[in-house]
């Protein structure tokens, strides 16, 4: 199969690989569509410096195809039929405590097979996927709408950590997809307000096209006093830190946060952060973390993204602004690195 291979940071070649074999439990997916993750960018960025990454490698786990094999032992799938993707670096090993709980977002195992670490391979004709992670989609999803969901699961997980109450202000800092995904998310669970805060203008343009009821330009203004005069003092009930990486956006979270309130960490950030834990105690603040997904009271967080999405309730369209053939993934990740020049918000490879 043709695939694009890593050789760390820029340094991505597309070229022929054996192709993948189905076996037993496993599903072989043509893929469709292949969005680039924040995490891609990290990668790409160099920000982790991470040393545990085999070189070349293949990536990308925001997928949608269809079924191309099925390994033995496989039932309920036709080979054929359009399908979403719960990515394998997610899936847990199925039988330590936080996956008996469901929980296995937090399993030490998670994306590893054997020892050996597991990803999905998007950006590359097929991709070999655990049958239990895989959704079948209804008619009216595209691929590309439907390799939105890892993003959108990721919303449902932080609405879970902190649901919102009908009186809430909730601010999110960030409107990249994650953010996007959490405001639509936090307005699917009933927040009162829901506020978006970002540099740049366009990102703050579709924050308001997925149903932010105010935004802030941080680079215009303090974003922590902006939040306070708006919200009459008091500060959100609900901070969602959608920024990550090397941004230092932490400490204004803190303080824009509201007495009793709750600052939720979804963006990953790629250094250290300090706190003043002074303010923290004064204010009772309740800090949380959110890593990616799992399951809700039993149910698959994907599922329940997957639910709301094909019931019409989201607006994926917003977040598609690019889309590359996999030759063309060079210029895909540049795309998506320079958000200030081309406004990407999601860029689309589609293989
Ligand atoms: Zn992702
Ligand atoms: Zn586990």
């Amino acid at each position: 199969m043709k695939a694009a291979l890593f050789y760390g940071m820029h340094d991505i070649r597309v070229q022929e690989v054996p192709d993948p074999v189905a076996g037993p439990g496993e599903v072989l997916v043509r893929v469709r569509a292949a969005g680039i993750c924040g995490s891609d960018l990290h990668f790409y960025r160099n920000n982790l410096q991470r040393t545990d990454i085999e070189l070349p490698h293949l990536r990308g786990h925001e997928l949608a195809g269809e079924v191309a094999a099925l390994g033995e032992g496989v039932i309920g799938l036709q080979v054929g039929e359009r399908v979403a993707v719960e990515p394998r670096h997610l899936v847990g090993c199925g039988r330590c405590r936080w996956c008996l709980r469901g929980d296995y977002q937090l399993c030490v195992s998670r994306g590893l097979s054997a020892g050996r670490r597991v990803h999905s391979t998007g950006f590359a004709e097929v991709s070999l996927e655990l049958a239990h992670s895989i959704y079948p989609l209804p008619d009216g999803l595209s691929a590309s709408e439907a390799a939105l969901l890892d993003v959108y699961a990721c919303a449902v997980h932080a609405v879970h950590l902190a649901p919102p109450r009908p009186m809430d202000t909730v601010v999110i800092q960030g409107a990249g997809p994650i953010g996007l995904a959490c405001v639509e998310m936090y307005k699917l669970g009933g927040a009162d307000k829901v506020v978006v805060c970002d540099v740049l203008a366009g990102a703050l343009e579709a924050a308001g096209r997925v149903g932010a009821d105010a935004v802030i330009d941080s680079a215009a203004a303090d974003v922590s006093e902006a939040v306070m005069d708006m919200t009459g003092g008091v500060g959100a009930d609900i901070v969602v830190e959608a920024v990550g990486g090397l941004a230092p956006t932490f400490s204004a979270d803190v303080r824009m946060a509201a007495r009793g309130g709750k600052v939720l960490v979804v963006g990953m950030f790629s250094r250290p952060q300090s706190l003043d834990a002074f303010e923290a105690q004064q204010k009772e603040l309740c800090i949380l973390f959110s890593n990616s997904y799992g399951r809700w009271d039993g149910v698959p967080e994907f599922g329940v993204a997957l639910a709301q999405l094909a019931a019409g309730r989201l607006r994926p369209g917003v977040y598609i602004t690019h889309t590359f053939s996999l030759d063309d993934i060079g210029r895909a990740f540049e795309t998506a690195d320079n958000k200030r020049t081309s406004a990407a918000i999601k860029v689309m490879v589609e293989p």
